[in-house]
């Protein structure tokens, strides 16, 4: 048995899905056979190489779908036992942040090595309020960048949204900062002088890269805009959440120092008039078409646009194309999602994982009713008329 990993090498390339494993294996066999409760339809075979990303991905996409049907488990065929310790570390902090409410992992999560060559995961059947979600496609601030928000966390922006926040606030610091080309940025504090820029929660700062010289000014240009939005989407998410809103600044260069805090230095990009336009209505268009929002006692004509201006701020030399962009965002009450909506799946009749649809995903999280003489909750995805 131990010998059995080379030779079962060349048969995974001939079978990539491993489902002749099933059909080869006692146990594997039996498994099938005898088990009632909610599961995949094939096990899953743990091997090594480079499938094993793909293998984690499977398997946490399952648990997922599994914890939103209530119980179920997942069987693995284990080719080496050695897999085993790699596959528990990689999987543990995950499974744990599967878990919709303040279960504990051991009160929904169990593992049984049946021997050497097969695990079995299962889902306890705990009764769970909220779905468990994957991924919520939604950001938190940290001082030094972002992180994934907790299903608590969310559950408190879903239900509350920016508590006691009453009226939309605008980040003001952007009017604090000096911009020179080539010198550290500072900000103005409260007495007058003047402190250098740091980075914190709900202000960020990204450099962009220079152009190569042999590139096309419009293809640079295609990727400057890219850029921005790839970098911006997840702030707007995380800094919508804070009270204060938050600003990612582009443009500012982070030179780091041995033992010390690093510094953040100007250099601007040079973007015409009509550069600026383009990039302001990419920016405007994507907020609206690639994100989606969940705001609390949404105001009529509220658009997704409104939380958030692009800003180009002049820098001090004897270029007047050179700004630094600001992508300044608001707080609201509720939640963004960057990617459309969050991840989240259920198992099929047939036992495969399946995406739910954000309705779904909606209605699972049982968001608060409409309550008379209450504003109710409105649901906004992209330009889609609202579900509540
Ligand atoms: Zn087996």
């Amino acid at each position: 048995m131990a010998s059995k990993y080379p030779q079962d090498a060349g048969q995974d390339q001939a079978n990539p899905q491993g489902q002749q494993r099933g059909k080869e294996c006692q146990t594997c066999d039996t498994y099938q056979r005898d088990v009632t409760l909610p599961r995949l339809s094939t096990p899953l075979q743990l091997k090594k190489g480079p499938d094993k990303d793909k293998i984690i991905s499977t398997f946490l996409n399952a648990m997922n779908a599994l914890l939103n049907k209530g119980e179920g488990c997942v069987f693995f065929h284990i080719d080496d036992p050695n897999l085993v310790g790699f596959f528990d570390e990689a999987v543990d902090d995950k499974l744990k942040l599967l878990i919709p409410n303040d279960f504990l992992f051991h009160q929904v999560f169990e593992r049984t090595h049946i021997d050497k060559n097969h695990v079995v995961f299962r889902v306890r059947s705990t009764k769970r309020p909220f779905i468990s979600t994957l991924s919520f496609n939604s950001k938190v601030s940290l001082d030094r960048g972002l992180d994934d928000p907790t299903h608590a966390q969310m559950r408190r922006w879903i239900e509350e949204g920016s508590l006691s926040l009453q009226t939309s606030v605008q980040n003001t610091i952007a009017s604090k900062l000096t911009f020179k080309k080539g010198k550290e940025v500072m900000v103005r504090n409260d007495g007058g002088s003047e402190v250098p820029f740091q980075e914190s929660v709900e202000m960020q700062a990204k450099q962009f890269e220079p152009k190569p010289e042999t590139m096309l000014e419009t293809d640079w240009f295609m990727n400057v805009k890219e850029f921005l939005w790839a970098k911006s989407r997840p702030y707007i998410t995380a800094f919508s959440k804070l009270q204060t809103g938050g600003s990612v600044f582009f443009g500012l260069r982070e030179e780091k120092l041995e033992g010390v805090t690093g510094k953040f230095v100007c250099d601007g990009i040079k973007l015409s008039e009509n550069k600026r336009a383009d990039v302001d209505k990419t920016i405007r268009n994507k907020i609206k078409t690639e994100m989606a929002w969940l705001i609390h006692d949404c105001p009529k004509g509220w658009n997704p646009e409104h939380a958030v201006s692009v800003v180009f701020h002049a820098v001090t030399a004897n270029e007047p194309d050179l700004c630094v962009v600001e992508i300044a965002v608001k707080s609201v009450r509720g939640v963004s999602f960057y990617d459309k909506q969050p991840v989240a799946y259920k198992l099929t009749s047939r036992g495969s994982p399946q995406p739910v649809t954000f309705e779904e995903w909606a209605k699972r999280q049982e968001l608060p009713l409409p309550v008379p003489g209450t504003e109710r909750v409105d649901l906004i995805e992209a330009q889609n008329p609202p579900l509540y």
